[in-house]
């Protein structure tokens, strides 16, 4: 049974998510991508209830909806509410609307309390946060805060199309919306995608910082040879050496407070039942709230790798494939933040985050602050993604009284 105060806008939110939730690029499931059919006409209809809500609104041709919620003072500042409305293949219906819908139920609630704010609330609907279409995450927000870049522009999608014509013409790099301390903030509502919220029997946290995040294929080379004539002792087994190497990550990642490493994916060739693997690519993700930690078990498992290569008679190689810095949220705004959700539970806790948002372009244009919503079991990006009614109402209160206490 869900119950909701008569005056409670968060039923709304509800319905609304259903709503997007309908509105995909492939039938039956959730797929929502930069600059397709469904993106558009979901953002016209968020567009629709962001009027409705009397807020003025803007879609710059990369496919980013604004609202804005104008205050009187017209050099006021601006906070900036949202998060993205594109979505992974296959999605759950919560991970970025919820941030957006949250932000425009905010507003609403606002203007029917006839609040004034000295500040312009803008309310914003990234086109492109997951990356799906060019294999290229932020490419909205990093538009907002004009952070594209030429060679973004030759990205191409699957179809060959390159993203300079996509967005209708490649002529100059988009501007920042945002002149320099235009922004009071941003502030992103999200789902945790993790379990930790739910483990401590609490709705919501805030974020402290988002993670520093490198990835890496790590491979292994030997020998291959047939699996019944080559003894044990002349074997040059690439993935005995592999397998070495995962217990490996576990061991040292665990020695450091808060890091997380993971091996995902893993290649074997030539894959056949009977002959000795002669190579094996094994991807590395290593995450934690300093970015000089992931560099030094990066370095580490590197040498100890070779190492274990070495006396297995393997070869062993690591190649960087991207990594990001860890990025702070500021420390006055979630304190604010961590306020307002003491007013909804018992205590907020502060989470870092180990996946990337948004807020990891936003932080070059404005300071940024992150709430996380629970989401059950920690599922993300999975049609079963879900997030309680009441855990949205707190949420939309907690963002509510934020930004009152700010204003
Ligand atoms: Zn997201």
């Amino acid at each position: 049974m869900t119950f909701f105060h008569k005056d409670d806008r968060a039923g709304t939110v509800v319905d609304r998510l259903g709503r997007l939730g309908e509105i995909s690029d492939e039938p039956g499931v959730l797929t929502r991508t930069f600059l397709s059919d469904a993106m558009a006409i979901a953002n016209a209809q968020v567009e629709a209830w962001m009027r409705d809500a009397g807020l003025e609104v803007d879609i710059d041709r990369w496919g980013n909806l604004i609202g804005r919620l104008r205050s009187p003072q017209p050099s006021a500042r601006t906070l900036l509410l949202g998060s993205h409305l594109d979505t992974v293949r296959n999605a759950g219906r919560y991970d970025g609307p919820l941030g957006v819908l949250l932000a425009l139920a905010a507003c609403e609630e606002l203007r029917r309390d006839d609040v004034i704010l000295p500040f312009h609330l803008d309310v914003i609907g990234f086109s492109d946060e997951e990356g799906v279409r060019f294999h290229s995450a932020y490419l909205g927000s990093k538009a907002i805060a004009g952070l594209i870049t030429a060679e973004d522009i030759h990205l191409r999608d699957e179809g060959g199309a390159p993203l300079g014509e996509v967005v209708g013409g490649s002529e100059g790099l988009p501007h920042a919306r945002y002149a320099p301390g235009e922004l009071l903030g941003y502030v992103e509502a999200h789902i945790e995608q993790g379990p930790v919220l739910e483990a401590a029997g609490l709705a919501l946290g805030v974020v402290t910082a988002i993670a520093a995040q490198s990835r890496y294929t790590a491979i292994f080379t030997g020998l291959a040879g047939h699996a019944g004539t080559t003894p044990m002792n002349l074997r040059r087994d690439a993935l005995t050496g592999a397998s070495e190497f995962i217990s490996l990550v576990e061991r040292i990642a665990g020695e450091t407070e808060g890091l997380v490493a993971t091996v995902g994916q893993i290649k074997v060739e030539p894959n056949i039942s009977n002959v000795i693997a002669q190579k094996v690519s094994l991807s590395l993700d290593v995450r934690h709230a300093q970015s000089s930690s992931v560099a030094a078990v990066v370095g580490r498992l590197g040498q100890e790798a070779t190492l274990l290569a070495d006396r297995r008679r393997l070869s062993f190689s690591l190649v960087k494939i991207q990594s990001s810095e860890a990025v702070d949220c500021d420390p006055s705004l979630t304190t604010r933040l961590a306020q307002a959700v003491e007013k909804q539970q018992e205590r907020a806790p502060h989470l870092l985050s180990g996946a990337g948002h948004d807020g990891v372009i936003l932080s070059r244009l404005a300071p940024i602050a992150m709430l996380f919503v629970r989401c059950r079991a920690g599922l993300s990006h999975h049609p079963d993604e879900h997030v309680e009614p009441e855990d949205i109402s707190l949420a939309l209160r907690a963002l509510v009284t934020f930004i009152r206490e700010l204003a």
